[in-house]
């Protein structure tokens, strides 16, 4: 189990990692910050020092109020100049990182075999891309040369105030052991009170996505209010807990803001000042100073607090980001070679999710060049892994997988792309044109073989009826159904043309219409190439050359629908129900044949 503490210094690693490579900039912005810092010091002083040497008895010192006005005007130019600088360098930097750490992650995704794509990594990569990255930008473009600011500009003014008189200095800090005792005491417990509105906000989190999910059935059995308990539940809870802490924090704020506040620091220069004029320690110019110095010091804490708290988050993003750069990559051969033909051979092929739990035990199977073969099996049998290991969604874990007699895990990645093509379950359209998405294995592609896929596939008509026709924007003028989806993505795998292809899944839209006018876009597909087909429906798979029937990861029966009629096994009993069922669905289709 990784503890939190552990964590966290796993992403201060992953950060200084990430950091080495600008490192050099980064501690040139921080200097250059450091010193802008100091200058904008110069204004305050010099005023104090001006005042000095204006109230001075005796003629005035005019070549050295000249200096003082110079040495303030040359500060306040060079501090401006010092901190614009090092946000330069500091945003350099920070735009070499994310371009460094963009190139990475491309690479790296480009590396990961298909089947790391689960929703989960998506979602992962979707946030190092959008929201990492930017904590990243927060802390080094920004926060490092605000943090030497505010480390610098508050150690500097003391060292005047001390140059000045020592009692100066300890006034002006007068303020902050207030600050600090209420900052300790609302900080009390923090992590825990965190944790736990950490677990009460998720769940009022998960009782809005119940609710949400559920609106329509919740709705149709006329039961809202009931649906809205949990949440509002939640909700009150949450509320409850959160004003019970932040109350009393909010008072204790309330005193440390007022101790901090320009005001009171004024006053109380202003007022131990003026006892220690009475006394003969400092003169009142020397309280100017002390009073000018002093209101600048509190914004440094603040710029202290949202550092801390930008390093807190940039510490969790650089973990976030450098988890997904380790990914385990697809190994690919050092000296790839070239399938020769386009025979399938799956030898002995074992696979498991995990290691403790096969999916796929020892399964031989050859899908020759021309031919259709049909899986079919129970739900869970290991049908869509087994046709997953063909493109390498994932790597078998023993055996072999030959596409024209070379193993698949010695083909170059890109070569087995443009002999693999395959059409999933979960049809994945693009946000862009249907031309683009149906464009995608092969960008060439002319109009008129666009039109060629889509007729093929019996998605061209309806292309036309779409506002702008193959240029509708998916998702926006362009709302398919799952069925049509299903047919773009084949005229897709049909365009691409490639000689192998798998099929998975391709008659899940079991409505009539679509489902036949699936099976016609297959038989366009399947003609002339080596296709492995996921079936669902026996009766769209009756004339392919070979049906395999899969139970519980192994090959359980193998043949054409006759013979395995014949066999009067498993594949017969599946028909048989299969059988009996469609019987009892009046008008059910019953294409028969039409994946071929
Ligand atoms: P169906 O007909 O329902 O699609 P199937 O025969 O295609 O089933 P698979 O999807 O290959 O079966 O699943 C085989 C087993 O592997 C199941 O127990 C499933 O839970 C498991 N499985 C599938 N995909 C994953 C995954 N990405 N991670 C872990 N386990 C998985």
């Amino acid at each position: 189990m990784t503890t939190a503490a552990g964590g966290a210094e796993q992403g201060s690693s992953a950060l200084a990692e990430l950091r080495r490579p600008i490192a050099p900039m980064t501690r040139l912005g921080v200097l250059l910050g450091g010193i802008g810092a100091l200058t904008t010091l110069a204004p305050f002083v010099g005023i104090a020092e001006l005042g000095r040497t204006l109230l001075a008895p005796g003629p005035l010192d005019a070549t050295r109020v000249a200096w003082t006005a110079v040495v303030i005007a040359v500060g306040t130019v060079l501090g401006w100049s010092c901190t614009g600088a090092a946000l330069w360098i500091t945003h350099l930097a920070d735009g070499r990182m994310q371009a460094e750490l963009r190139r990475r992650l491309v690479r790296k995704l480009g590396e990961v075999g298909l089947g790391w794509y689960s929703e989960t990594n998506s979602g992962r990569v979707r946030k190092a891309a959008q929201d990492d990255v930017d904590d990243l930008h927060h802390l080094i473009a920004h926060h490092d040369v605000e943090l030497a600011g505010a480390v610098v500009l508050p150690l500097g003014g003391l060292a005047y105030l001390l140059w000045v008189d020592w009692r100066l200095a300890l006034l002006a800090l007068a303020t902050l052991p207030i600050y600090f005792v209420a900052y300790g005491f609302m900080m009390r417990g923090f992590a825990d009170k965190m944790r736990e509105m950490d677990s009460g906000f998720a769940r009022v989190s998960a009782a809005i996505a119940e609710f949400v999910h559920g609106i329509a059935v919740v709705k149709s059995f006329g039961q809202t209010g009931r649906a809205h308990a949990g949440y509002r539940r939640a909700v009150d809870e949450f509320g409850e807990r959160y004003a019970g802490w932040v109350r009393p924090v909010l008072r204790l704020e309330a005193l440390t803001s007022m101790a901090l506040s320009v005001p009171v620091i004024a006053l109380v220069g202003v007022a131990g000042g003026t006892w220690f004029v009475q006394r003969g320690w400092v003169t009142p110019i020397d309280v100017l100073a002390e009073v000018l110095v002093a209101v600048v010091l509190p914004s440094t804490l603040l710029t202290l607090n949202q550092g801390f708290t930008a390093q807190r988050k940039a510490v969790a993003a650089a973990e976030r980001l450098s988890g997904l750069l380790s990914a385990p990559a697809l190994p690919v051969a050092a000296e790839p070679r070239s399938p020769q033909g386009n025979l399938v051979e799956f030898d002995g092929v074992e696979f498991g999710y995990a290691a403790d739990e096969p999916v796929l035990r020892g399964v031989d199977l050859t899908c020759r060049p021309g031919t259709v073969t049909a899986l079919v099996g129970p739900s869970g049998a290991g049908k869509s892994t087994l046709a997953k290991l063909l493109p390498r969604f994932y790597d078998v874990t023993g055996g072999a997988i030959r596409l024209g007699g070379v193993d698949v895990r010695e083909i170059a990645p890109a070569e087995l792309y443009r002999h693999v093509g395959f059409v999933l379950q979960d049809v994945q359209l693009l946000h862009g044109t249907v031309a683009d998405n149906l464009r995608l294995g092969r960008p060439a592609a002319t109009e008129r073989e666009l039109v060629a896929a889509a007729e093929a596939t019996r998605i061209h008509e309806r292309i036309t009826r779409l506002p702008r026709g193959y240029e509708s924007v998916i998702g926006e003028d362009a709302v398919l159904s799952g069925g049509e989806a299903q047919r773009v993505s084949i005229a897709r795998a049909l365009l691409a043309d490639t000689p192998v292809l798998v099929l998975d899944e391709a008659t899940a839209y079991a409505d009539p219409e679509s489902e036949a006018e699936i099976q016609e876009a297959l038989s366009a597909v399947a003609r002339g190439r080596t296709v492995l087909v996921i079936a669902h429906r026996l009766s769209t798979i009756t004339d392919v050359d070979r049906i395999v029937v899969v139970d519980r990861g192994r090959v359980a029966e193998q043949g054409t629908h006759a013979e395995l009629l014949a066999a009067d096994g498993r594949y017969a009993r599946m028909w048989a129900e299969h059988e009996s069922t469609t019987d009892s669905t009046a008008g059910a289709p019953d294409g028969g044949g039409a994946a071929r």
